[in-house]
């Protein structure tokens, strides 16, 4: 009788391992601007992947510009994302992507898990998208345990600020894509646990409307107001 183990058999025998490494994950805050948290992450991450034996770095990104209240553009760093690549050469090469970090900030009391029985756990960044970094995981032990790990070639990004936009590893993520055959996203399922094969993107923008202060009693006609002519989307026809 043969002793081989099955991947789909290996992977159902690392259910509870899976488990924890969910909830000790979710217990890292690590919301896109807790740069200590992300860090944190890094090198749980890091200590998770070395055993695949890929080539391991971490990327320092671009820090993201956002306008502030006085419509400057102000410089806010992000953290680092994760890159791993293994069997760059191989003839088929898959790239796996997902991110780190979450929407739950340090000022929230959403901080920590709480497992709801035996099969349910409840935590900050679960299901998005903690729980699809430990998918990609162990799918990947699985892949490197089976006889066709020879032949294919994969490429690992985890990125800081997906919930940001991306807007500093947006590079990183189009390298990756022109780079590898094929691609798999790890963020959660559909509400029926049906795979997600495609999503609607967003894009951020700011806006910045300057008025004009005059004395409210003596010179309101020198005056103009930013919020009225936003709101009207045409300029009071006085001095703006
Ligand atoms: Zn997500």
């Amino acid at each position: 009788m043969s002793s081989v183990i099955r991947p789909v058999d290996w992977i159902d025998s690392q259910a509870q391992r899976m488990l924890e490494l969910v909830e000790h994950w979710a217990n890292i805050n690590s919301a896109s601007d807790n740069l200590e948290g992300l860090a944190q992450m890094d090198a749980v991450l890091s200590d998770a992947f070395s055993p695949l034996g890929g080539e391991m770095k971490l990327i320092d990104l671009p820090p993201r510009q956002i306008i502030d209240s006085s419509g400057q553009v102000v410089q806010k760093p992000l953290g680092r994302a994760l890159s791993v690549i293994k069997r760059p050469d191989a003839s088929l090469r898959v790239f796996l992507g997902i991110h780190m970090d979450t929407v739950y900030g340090l000022d929230q009391p959403f901080q920590t898990t709480q497992r709801l029985g035996a099969s349910r756990l409840r935590g900050p960044g679960v299901a998005d998208a903690k729980s699809g970094i430990v998918v990609m995981l162990i799918a990947l032990e699985a892949l490197e345990r089976s006889e066709v790990a020879d032949f294919i070639g994969w490429e690992v990004l985890i990125n800081p600020d997906e919930e940001l936009g991306s807007p500093g590893s947006t590079p990183l993520l189009t390298q990756c894509a022109k780079r590898n055959h094929l691609g798999f996203v790890f963020e959660p399922t559909l509400a029926d646990g049906s795979l997600a094969g495609q999503r609607k993107g967003s894009g951020n923008f700011t806006v910045v409307v300057r008025g004009r202060s005059a004395h409210a009693g003596r010179e309101f006609h020198l005056g103009c107001n930013a919020i009225t002519a936003t709101a009207t989307s045409t300029a009071p026809t006085n001095t703006c």
